[in-house]
């Protein structure tokens, strides 16, 4: 059905044309040639066929030993220049050679022609690294006077001073030639272009074989069917509906990992030792000043995360208490922590419908925006790749390259929560297209610090439009539900996780063993307190840290709740303060990579040092709390 509050809005060019999209049932299981073109994307702006594809992959291949006549001359003005133009021009070919090939495997997952493109495209790219890599060293130990020497003799070189300042922002912590070179041996290097987090690291590796191997129990289902639990049906059983099934279903994989608890210590203890050891090899005091560093960020915005959340957490406390309720349950434990509260309502949003409501509840970023957006959401104009399909990858992204439009990968199946993740990829979307037209190449990837922000932001300007125009309190219950999960999961959650890294990592910078006793007591302790007095931790609830792949990710989890708290407090600031917020907030989208993160999001209202945004994101859980309780008590 489709429900009022989801009604088309007039807004010029677009709702007309809505009536003209074809009509179309996603099927997940149909081929991908029964789903209309309109509905796929169009990779021509990257390469018009598979061998203009090649041909670029060849040219690329030819030209990278150019760069080697450059090895060691940086210090000349000239030489540089021209070295760092023949290097960005490379690597701007390079992405396009990695996007088409990875946006033409994503639809065609077992085209072992797309696969072997990826495979090419990534040996490309490699090359490219592996032959640029003298370029970040020279760079590195210049010396400040003959780079400033060399802005002057070459005003060309202004292009790359964003780079050029954040390559050469961590030049004291480089470490004799000899001494770095031990240390890329071991996998640590301080001009790796790429994140060191896609390349696993030997205990992490350690740790993804072990869960592998693990023979996870059966359990009973809702039918009474035994089936096997692994780690990709866990979240279902998680939120059963059957509390049988649930609570089964985490004792069974606590359980499990209980018995591999040495084990699975071992490899966590002997990442984070890793992740000191390099700290201070660098003469890093902490592993957290270390990996905040590599993206410019001030350790006090995790401290202040951190200090902040645990501040309101009697709101989460709050939360779980309502829950309780809601369940009519006596006592609540970890796995009654993910069935819904409300009930699920059937709303069928199809795609012109979710076009419309998007570019209603998005208005407030202003015209511009709106425009730009009205052009990606436009199937014509070639951005998106709609419907899922047989070998079709799964989830949703956005990616995009310097030049062209960006790409919006979905698997739009007409639900509410689709309608969501569109105006969340088209975020990102969005951002990449800001920067691109305001930046000049070497400037516009923003960092992944930033990168939920936009997306985050529109999500919640998504969610307030749609409460406010829902008339049915069942409708209104299950969005403001949703609400309450999505900052439970991502703000306290992630929270939680960052609190439990930085304390862990505290032991092995103090010199005490990390056992599994410790591992198990320390996670325990930090359950019941961000759960509050009335939730009960069970025997096992503590293996739940031998559950997170991401304590393998050097300090990356805060970022989901930055992110999401930045998203929620620049939403309140359009919605509050009207056009001045709307256009801070555009201004450091485009800013692209062109200044240090905090300084970009300072730009748009947010100073994640200080309390105020958290603050604010936190009285938008409480107020949600105080609407879902009084739609309760009715
Ligand atoms: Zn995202």
């Amino acid at each position: 059905m489709t429900v009022p509050l989801l009604t088309a809005i007039p807004i010029g060019v677009t709702a007309e044309r809505a009536a003209d999209l074809p009509a179309f049932t996603p099927d997940s299981n149909a081929a991908r040639s029964t789903i209309p073109d309109i509905y796929k994307w169009d990779l021509s702006p990257l390469f018009a066929s598979d061998e203009a594809w090649d041909a670029a992959r060849m040219k690329l291949l030819a030209e990278i030993p150019g760069l080697e006549a450059y090895d060691g001359k940086l210090a000349e003005p000239a030489a540089l220049r021209a070295c760092l133009d023949l290097y960005f021009r490379l690597h701007l070919n390079a992405n396009f050679v990695t996007l088409y090939a990875n946006l033409r495997q994503s639809t065609a997952q077992s085209d072992e022609t797309a696969n072997a493109m990826v495979q090419r495209s990534l040996a490309a790219m490699d090359e490219l690294m592996q032959a640029a890599a003298f370029i970040r060293r020279e760079v590195l130990t210049l010396s400040t006077e003959s780079l400033e020497t060399a802005y002057s003799a070459e005003p060309g070189l202004a292009e790359y001073r964003s780079y050029l300042d954040n390559l050469r922002r961590r030049a004291d912590r480089l470490l004799p030639p000899e001494a770095e070179r031990v240390l890329a041996l071991l996998g640590d290097n301080l001009w790796a272009e790429i994140d060191l987090n896609e390349i696993p690291s030997p205990l992490e590796t350690a740790f993804d074989a072990l869960r592998t191997d693990i023979p996870w129990p059966e359990i009973t289902d809702e039918q009474g069917e035994k089936v096997r639990l692994n780690l990709a049906n866990y979240t279902r059983y998680r939120a059963s509906a059957d509390r049988d099934v649930r609570r089964e279903a985490v004792a069974a994989l606590f359980g499990t990992l209980r018995q591999y608890q040495h084990a699975l210590a071992a490899t966590l203890a002997g990442q984070f030792q890793l992740d000191v050891d390099y700290a201070r090899a660098r003469g890093y005091d902490t592993a957290l000043e270390a990996y905040l560093d590599k993206d410019d960020i001030d350790p006090a915005v995790y401290d202040n995360l951190v200090s902040t959340i645990n501040a309101n957490l009697p709101l989460l406390h709050r939360y779980v208490e309502l829950r309780k309720k809601a369940l009519g349950l006596d006592d609540i434990h970890l796995y009654d922590l993910y069935i819904p509260i409300a009930e699920g309502v059937a709303v069928e949003v199809p795609f012109a419908d979710a076009r419309t409501t998007i570019l209603a509840a998005l208005a407030p970023l202003g015209a511009d925006y709106g425009a730009a957006l009205a052009e990606g959401l436009d199937p014509t104009n070639g951005w998106l790749d709609l419907y899922p399909h047989r070998d079709k990858r799964s989830g949703a992204f956005s990616a995009s390259v310097y030049g062209p439009h960006p790409y919006v990968f979905m698997n739009y199946q007409n639900s509410l929560d689709d309608m969501s993740t569109l105006a969340h990829e088209f975020g990102h979307a969005l951002h990449s297209d800001l920067a691109m037209k305001a930046q000049p190449y070497p400037a516009f990837r923003y960092v992944p610090f930033l990168a939920e922000i936009a997306s985050t932001c529109n999500e919640s300007l998504l969610s307030d439009y749609l409460v406010n125009k829902a008339t049915d309190p069942a409708e209104k219950a299950y969005l403001l539900v949703e609400r309450l999960e999505t900052i439970r999961t991502t703000i306290f959650r992630q929270t939680m996780f960052a609190e439990f890294e930085r304390r862990v990592h505290g032991f092995v910078e103090d010199g005490t063993p990390v056992t599994a006793a410790l591992l198990d007591e320390t996670y325990r302790d930090l359950l019941q307190r961000y759960y509050g007095p009335g939730y009960t931790v069970d025997e096992n609830d503590g293996m739940e840290w031998a559950y997170i792949p991401h304590f393998y990710y050097k300090y990356y989890v805060y970022s989901y709740a930055t992110g999401l708290t930045s998203g929620i407090a620049i939403a309140d600031r359009v919605t509050t303060l009207g056009e001045p917020a709307a256009e801070a907030f555009l201004a450091m989208l485009a800013g692209g990579a062109s200044a240090p993160p905090l300084e970009l999001l300072a730009g748009a209202g947010v100073d994640l040092t200080k309390p105020d945004a958290l603050d604010a994101a936190m009285r938008t859980f409480e107020k949600t709390l105080d609407q879902v309780e009084k739609l309760m008590e009715k």
